[in-house]
């Protein structure tokens, strides 16, 4: 079937129902222990149809990249005051990608943007084999007396890949550029990076289509299939300093058609 659909030219208030799919492969570089009593961004999980997985929740993700796409903005002098706490300018790059509310931001704009990337949880290839439950003595500080807290201990194995889709929703050429740049910036994940493995992040391809067709969960049978996918070379994208600046000026555009 000849596919019909286009990325815009600039992108629209409405939707036109166009979803630009890519499936992400996550390498860790790194060993990496997780503890079950602390809020940690790999937790593992168990599915009927694969068994246990380690799992990277979307939000742990969609977080990091929101501030890789802010930070490159910020490189470009554009809105470079739009901030994530509570302090989102509601008409930069960034948010209209990401998505803001107007009234809890201190721009106090009339208007709410949905976020225009949508994402699923990232599920490992293979099954979780190693869990070392692991009693540690915790010693009260007030009395001194000793209890026991029961903690599990996770080691999750060096080289252990994560998989899962990013989709693009409407996507401009700009969009599109702005999104797969940051990706590929996505080396470390978590807000404590610190303390937290590399990884090392590759685009599998992209799907074009009018509607989400591709997840990770649906594909994975040890190795994902995603039957056939499109090549990010071929779509000869603007590089991201244009993509950025043409991205801010169509978000004006379409702001100043709401009469704000
Ligand atoms: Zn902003």
């Amino acid at each position: 079937m000849m596919s019909t659909l286009n990325l815009l030219e600039k992108p629209t208030i409405l939707s036109k129902g166009i979803y630009f799919q890519l499936p992400v492969k996550i390498i860790l570089l790194d060993e990496t222990i997780i503890r079950s009593n602390e809020p940690e961004e790999v937790l593992t999980f168990g599915y009927k149809r694969l068994g246990n997985r380690f799992i990277i929740p979307w939000r742990k993700i969609k977080g990091k990249l929101r501030r890789l796409v802010l930070e490159k903005q910020r490189f470009y002098e554009i809105e470079p005051q739009c901030s994530l706490k509570d302090d989102l300018c509601m008409k930069c790059p960034t948010c209209f990608l990401f998505g803001g509310t107007g009234d809890t931001s201190s721009s106090k704009v009339k208007y709410n943007i949905l976020s225009r990337i949508y994402g699923e949880t990232f599920i490992s290839g293979s099954e979780v084999t190693q869990i070392t439950p692991y009693t540690a003595n915790a010693v009260s500080e007030k009395d001194y007396t000793t209890g026991q807290a029961l903690m599990s201990i996770l080691t999750i194995p060096k080289e252990t890949v994560f998989y899962g889709v990013i989709t693009l929703k409407d996507p401009t050429k700009e969009m599109v550029s702005i999104l797969v740049e940051n990706i590929k910036r996505l080396t470390r994940l978590g807000a404590r990076s610190v303390e937290w493995g590399r990884v090392q992040t590759e685009i599998q391809g992209y799907r074009l289509s009018d509607k989400e067709e591709l997840s990770a969960y649906y594909a994975l049978k040890g190795e994902p299939d995603f039957g056939e996918l499109n090549d990010i070379s071929e779509l000869d994208l603007p590089n991201i300093r244009e993509a950025y600046s043409k991205t801010n000026e169509h978000v004006k555009e379409l702001i100043a058609k709401l009469g704000n």
